[in-house]
C-alpha cells in the first residue's frame, strides 16, 4: 500500500501548541448520520481528532456524519480502514488524506458560511464535501478525469449541491469564479502557484503544502499587494503534476 500523504506527528505536536480555536461557521448538515456499520469507526476517528487538538466543533460534527468510506471508490475500499489514522488509496496512485490533515487544514482555513472556496486536487471529493457541509460554495479542480467523475457522484450522493468539480489543471485555477475567499491545495506544488495567488481576494487565505521531497504546509494571506506567509507543519502530499 502506498501511503503518500502522512503527517509527521513530532511536527504536529510542536505546531499544535500554536493553534487557537477557530471561528466557527454555521454548518449545513449533510445527510443524517448514517447507520451503516461505521458509526463506531467514525466515533473513534473523532476522538482521535480531538486528542490531536482539533477544536472546531462544526468540523467535528460534519466529519462525524459524513460517510468517509463512500468517498473511497468501491474497488479500493477494503484495502485499508477508511476511518484509520492514515491516508487511504483511491486509485490512480492517489490517496484520500489522513483524517487529521483534512480536519487540520479545514480548521486553519477558518471557513465562514457562503464563502467561495477553491480546492485544488478533488481526489475522492471528501474534502470538498466537508467544505460544502460547512456552508461554503465549493469549486474544486481535479486533473484525473476518472477521479473527478467519481467525486461528482460521491458528493451528489450526500445531497451536497454547492460543489462544482472541474476536470483540469489546478495551476490555472478557475478564473471565471475568482476571486475566492480561500484556496486549499491538497497536492504539493514545488512553489506557490502564482495564478492561484492572483485569484485570491484581498484578505483571502490559502493553505498549500509546498516542496518536492521535503514539504511544509504554508499558510498565506493576501493583503493588497503584500503576502503574509507562515510556514506550518511538515507534511507529505502527492505531487501537484503540471498540466499538459
Ligand atoms: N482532497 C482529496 C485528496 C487529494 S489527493 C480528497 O479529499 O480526497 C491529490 C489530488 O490532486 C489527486 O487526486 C491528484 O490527481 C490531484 N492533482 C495532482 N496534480 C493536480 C493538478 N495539477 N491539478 C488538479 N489536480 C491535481
Amino acid at each position: 500500500m502506498i501511503l503518500q500523504d502522512f503527517l509527521m506527528l513530532s511536527g504536529a505536536a510542536i505546531a499544535l501548541c500554536c493553534i487557537g480555536a477557530c471561528q466557527a461557521a454555521e454548518p449545513i448538515d449533510p445527510a443524517p448520520a448514517p447507520h451503516d456499520g461505521y458509526a463506531e469507526s467514525r466515533a473513534r476517528m473523532i476522538r482521535q481528532l480531538r486528542d490531536y487538538g482539533i477544536k472546531n466543533q462544526q468540523i467535528l460534527n460534519v466529519m462525524a456524519r459524513l460517510p468517509r468510506h463512500l468517498f473511497i471508490p468501491a474497488a479500493m475500499r477494503d484495502r485499508s480502514d477508511p476511518y484509520g489514522d492514515h491516508p487511504c488509496p483511491i486509485g490512480h496512485n492517489q490517496t484520500i488524506s489522513q483524517p487529521y490533515i483534512v480536519a487540520y487544514m479545514t480548521e486553519k482555513l477558518e471557513i465562514q458560511p457562503d464563502e467561495k472556496i477553491l480546492e485544488i486536487g478533488t481526489g475522492s471529493g471528501y474534502q470538498a464535501a466537508i467544505l460544502a457541509a460547512l456552508g461554503a460554495q465549493v469549486f474544486s479542480i481535479e486533473i484525473i478525469p476518472e477521479l473527478a467523475e467519481h467525486a461528482r457522484t460521491a458528493v451528489k450522493d450526500q445531497s451536497l449541491s454547492d460543489v462544482q468539480i472541474l476536470t483540469g489543471d489546478g495551476y490555472q485555477g478557475w478564473p471565471e469564479h475568482a476571486p475566492f475567499d480561500a484556496i486549499i491545495v491538497t497536492c504539493a506544488p514545488e512553489n506557490i502557484p502564482p495564478r492561484l495567488v492572483e485569484q485570491l481576494r484581498d484578505g483571502g487565505r490559502m493553505i498549500v503544502p509546498v516542496g518536492r521531497y521535503s514539504q511544509r504546509l504554508v499558510l498565506l494571506r493576501k493583503r493588497g499587494s503584500q503576502l503574509e506567509i507562515t510556514e506550518d507543519l511538515p507534511v507529505r502530499f502527492v505531487p501537484m503534476v503540471p498540466g499538459s
